[in-house]
């Protein structure tokens, strides 16, 4: 139906989208996306990053059209989810988090059955010339349980591209993917980023969107905390954390002045801070103010985890972001 001669400006227009998971007698409602507003640029190769249950897979899935939203717009490639889903279906390859296998097909029958779903005309199927690309050639009249979860995987890629979409996403695609695989599936990712391709990819290690994505957004616990070209969001991320053992026991974790504190065991607690926007001292004496008298001090590298944290509370020590 769009025009494709027309070439949309945003990959994906994402405005305030919320989902809940409707809850069952043993698990309340799931509020799993809080109103999320994203824009995916044409050609970026961009990356979700957050821990597990951030809801990334949730948003991909909406994307997917295999989980109903809740509320808020989405658009892919200029076309409207909720009025043209087979179009934004046609401007999608997706290739879901879990490894699904089809037991019954070969890996080039799997793609034949998949190009035909997507009405791809046999002329312009190019099976072979995807197998080959994702180094299963080899493998193409394999059993598909035959094959490795690293192969299992790449079949899924190569199957999320028989439609020849632009836009590829990939949920998670590291998982059970052993180390020279995943260069390889890398090389492959950039490549069709460098042909055009807007790559959407979700992780959960920061330095796996580092090293592939320009562009990175943030989503933890159903909100986007941050995104930005990865070299603004690197330097945000720059974040140390101060453990503090207290003299004698307190009651709970410190509420203090600018920095949020999580409870170590022992009674410790730890204080992120991002440098350039605070310090240990500045810590400290957020420690002192809060009453608390300090029997020990470390500093060390945060986890992804404090990270996250750092950036979703403190509005107050957040830079601006419009100033780096
Ligand atoms: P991520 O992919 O970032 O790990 P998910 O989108 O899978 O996060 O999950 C986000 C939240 O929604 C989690 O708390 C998860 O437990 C919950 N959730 C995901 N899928 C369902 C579902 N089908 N029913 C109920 N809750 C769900
Ligand atoms: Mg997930």
């Amino acid at each position: 139906m769009s025009d494709t001669s027309v070439l949309p400006a945003d990959a994906v227009r994402i405005r305030g989208l919320t989902k809940t998971y409707a809850g069952s007698k043993s698990a309340p409602p799931k509020e799993a996306l809080k109103g999320v507003d994203l824009t995916i640029p044409r050609g970026s190769m961009f990356g979700l990053l957050g821990p597990n249950g951030a809801g990334k897979s949730t948003l991909i899935n909406i994307l997917a059209g295999v989980v109903n939203k809740s509320g808020g717009e989405v658009s892919v490639w200029g076309r409207d989810l909720d009025r043209d889903p087979r179009g934004v279906r046609a401007a999608l390859g997706v290739v879901p988090q879990e490894i699904s296998a089809d037991v019954f097909f070969t890996p080039r029958e799997a793609l034949e059955v998949q190009a035909g779903f997507y009405g791809v005309p046999a002329n312009r199927r190019r099976s072979d010339e995807l197998l080959a690309a994702l180094g299963l050639a080899d493998k193409a009249g394999a059993y598909v349980r035959a094959l490795s979860g690293g192969m299992k995987r790449r079949l899924m890629v190569a199957k999320a591209l028989v439609h020849n979409p632009p836009i590829l996403i990939l949920d998670e695609p590291t998982a059970g993917v052993d180390v020279e695989l995943r260069r390889q599936l890398w090389a492959y990712v950039r490549e069709l980023n460098a042909a055009g391709v807007t790559v959407i990819l979700t992780t959960h290690y920061l330095e796996e969107a580092q090293e592939l994505c320009d562009t990175i957004a943030i989503v933890n616990r159903g909100e986007v905390v941050a995104c930005e070209p990865t070299p603004v969001l690197l330097r945000r991320l720059d974040t140390r954390n101060v453990v503090v053992v207290p003299e004698g026991e307190l009651a709970a974790v410190p509420e203090l002045e600018g920095f949020e504190a999580s409870a170590r065991p022992g009674g410790a607690f730890a204080v992120t801070y991002r440098k350039g926007h605070g310090s240990v001292e500045q810590v400290l004496a957020a420690v002192r103010a809060a009453g608390v008298t300090i029997q020990d001090v470390s500093t060390e590298d945060p986890d992804l985890e404090d990270v996250f944290v750092a950036l979703t509370y403190g509005d107050a020590s957040r830079p601006d972001p419009t100033r780096d």
